[in-house]
């Protein structure tokens, strides 16, 4: 049972911190609020997690090297936005450490990069025949027969899974949603947890759940507008399109970084086409332009955003825009609470 009055209180003050935050950012020089001022780049795997594993490379050591040259074309285009690194080195920072420092550091957005790998398929064929020997019928009748029996000889077939997809946390579900939460409670692992929520705070009650679900609906359409920016330029240069997919558990980064988060499966290791093309210069060189090429057109999407939002705030709409975030949120805490009565019979 949730004690609605104090949750919603609890929510609308949430809200209006998160609101009152967004305005309060100092503007730049030109008088226009940066949009992004630190990236984090987070090389998946590293160290003794090699990830997946080609005929002749791993996907820790592609990761690396697809990062570190994209972190070089960001610093070029964008030189005032801040990049970090979650490794720069064959080391494995653990989930949670990586998540951690996305967090510290403030990034206004987190990068994955990784790649994928497809199961190899058994493949077999016929190199002979053998020459068996049956019996039919019984006593008198009992008659001995033969048969060619065929002998096979069984290997894997590499997949042929192609192309790039890119990752967002969230589903459409609120159950989904939920399930995730309660499955990763890292992210109220804060610094100022306790401070911010009060001791009493448990990270699973569906109130942790309804703040966590404030916080990762704004992030939500930032990630899934950057990630299907990503795909549009992965198709421009003609890899396979598979897709934005988002997946409501399995990906813990992406869902404890309180910031958009995108996580980009570059390739599969599993097809040779693939690997070498990963493995190349001019593949991790293409790989990385689509990616600042995307986070372009991500940028100018956020900038045209703020000039609509201040156009709002002109108007006077801002209080109307806290007002209908705060009405989501009481959507939301109502589903909850279905559910919960559900749950318990009621
Ligand atoms: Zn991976």
């Amino acid at each position: 049972m949730i004690k609605r009055t104090t949750l919603f209180f609890l929510i609308a003050s949430l809200g209006i911190t998160i609101f009152s935050f967004e305005i309060n950012k100092q503007p730049d020089t030109d008088g226009k609020q940066k949009v992004i001022r630190t990236i984090v780049i987070d090389p998946g795997h590293g160290g003794s997690d090699a990830g997946a594993k080609g005929q002749y490379s791993y996907e820790k050591d592609i990761c690396l090297a697809v990062s570190l040259k994209l972190g070089k074309m960001i610093q070029e285009q964008f030189p005032d936005i801040k990049l970090v690194y979650t490794r720069t080195t064959d080391t494995y920072p653990a989930l949670h450490a990586r998540a951690n420092y996305a967090n510290e550091n403030k990034g206004d957005l987190f990068i994955c990069v990784h790649v994928n790998s497809a199961p190899m398929k058994k493949g077999s064929e016929i190199v002979g025949y053998k020459t068996v020997t049956y019996y039919v019928g019984k006593g008198k009748n009992r008659k001995k027969k033969t048969k060619e029996v065929p002998q096979y000889r069984y290997f894997n077939i590499p997949s042929t899974a192609k192309g790039t997809e890119t990752y967002i946390w969230g589903a459409g579900k609120t159950d989904d949603k939920e399930l995730a939460v309660r499955e990763n409670s890292y992210i109220y692992s804060e610094e100022n947890f306790e401070k911010n929520y009060g001791p009493n705070f448990d990270p699973n009650s569906p109130e942790a759940i309804a703040v966590s679900l404030l916080k990762t609906k704004q992030y939500f359409k930032r990630s899934a507008t950057l990630a299907g920016l990503i795909q549009d330029e992965f198709v421009k240069v003609g890899r396979i399109d598979r897709d934005v997919k988002q997946r409501p558990v399995g990906i813990w980064v992406l869902q404890a970084t309180a910031m958009p988060s995108v996580l980009v499966e570059t390739g599969f290791i599993s097809n040779p086409e693939e690997e070498k093309y990963l493995n190349s210069e001019a593949g991790q060189v293409e790989l990385s332009e689509c990616i600042v090429k995307a986070l372009k057109n991500y940028v100018k999407w956020l900038e045209d955003k703020q000039e609509d939002n201040e156009k709002d705030n002109k108007d006077e709409k801002s209080k109307d825009s806290n007002a209908a975030r705060i009405a989501d949120t009481k959507e939301f805490l109502e589903t909850v609470e279905a559910n919960e009565k559900k749950k318990s019979g009621r």
